[in-house]
C-alpha cells in the first residue's frame, strides 16, 4: 500500500521564453580606415596608382615599386635568354633614372612611366614597350639636362 499520492506534475517546467540562444555568426565587415587616400603619386616617375602594400624603394612609392616588379617578373624568369636579359636591363635602368634617390637634374613630367608600360602591355610586346619607354626616359633626361 502506498502512502498519500505522489502528485507529480504531468509535465515539467519550460525555460521561461522558450527562447533559442542565437549565435552572432556574421561579422560586420570592417570599414576601411578613414582617411586613407584612393591613389598615391609616385614621387620619382609620378604615376598616380592606387596604394599598394609593401615597401617603398627610395624614390619610388610601394604601388610604383610594386607594379614595376609585376610587370617584370615574367621576363626575369627568362633572363637565360640574352635578348631578354638585354630588355630587363634596360627596365632596371629606366626605372632607377626615374626613381634614383640622389637629386641631379631631373625632368618635370615623365611621358612613359611603368604604369604606361602596364597599361599597354595587354596588346603590345613588354619587350617593345620596355624599349619605347627606355628610350623615351632617355629623352626627357636629355631634354632637363639641356634645360636651365
Ligand atoms: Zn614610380
Amino acid at each position: 500500500m502506498l502512502p498519500g499520492l505522489h502528485r507529480r506534475g504531468s509535465h515539467r517546467p519550460r525555460p521561461a521564453g522558450g527562447r533559442t540562444v542565437r549565435h552572432h555568426r556574421d561579422v560586420p565587415a570592417e570599414p576601411p580606415p578613414a582617411g586613407e587616400p584612393s591613389t598615391e603619386t609616385c614621387p620619382g616617375c609620378g604615376a598616380v596608382l592606387a596604394p599598394a602594400p609593401g615597401a617603398a624603394l627610395p624614390g619610388a612609392s610601394p604601388s610604383c615599386a610594386r607594379l614595376f616588379e609585376v610587370t617584370l617578373r615574367g621576363l626575369r624568369e627568362e633572363t637565360l635568354d640574352p635578348a631578354v636579359a638585354a630588355v630587363v636591363r634596360l627596365a632596371d635602368d629606366a626605372y632607377a633614372a626615374q626613381h634614383s634617390a640622389n637629386g641631379g637634374r631631373r625632368p618635370e613630367h615623365w611621358r612613359t612611366t611603368i604604369a604606361d608600360v602596364a597599361a599597354d602591355l595587354d596588346v603590345i610586346d613588354l619587350r617593345v614597350l620596355v624599349e619605347s619607354w627606355a628610350r623615351s626616359v632617355r629623352e626627357d633626361v636629355a631634354a632637363a639636362a639641356t634645360r636651365r
